[in-house]
């Protein structure tokens, strides 16, 4: 599935931002395993001349089995009538969708 960045962006202190791959397994941590997206989720809320667009994509393990779900979380200007994307954050969600932290952003 498309739209799901492949790496993002985590800060690492003095050093500035470092890409890190995102699609491995947020469970058991196997960067090898083969990850899939079997689900995705959108919503879509505006705040005055803010949008804030949340994606919730759900993935599978091939390795262990386990599902969690990758958020995405893009916050929009509105102006004169056209989006312009401030920030995109993405978020690691366990299967019951408690949050597990932010990973970064892209
Ligand atoms: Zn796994």
């Amino acid at each position: 599935m498309e739209e799901l960045p492949d790496k993002v962006f985590v800060p690492l202190g003095r050093r500035g931002f470092d890409p890190i791959p995102l699609k491995y397994c947020h469970v058991c941590k196997n960067r090898s395993a083969c990850i899939k997206i079997v689900g995705k989720e959108s919503s879509e809320k505006q705040e005055g001349n803010s949008i804030l667009e949340e994606i919730d994509y759900k993935a599978t393990c091939d390795s262990c089995g386990e599902t969690f779900y990758f958020r995405v979380r893009k916050i929009y200007d509105v102006i004169d009538g056209e989006k312009r994307l401030i920030t995109a954050t993405i978020n690691i969600l366990d299967d019951k969708k408690n949050d597990l932290g932010w990973l970064g952003n892209f």
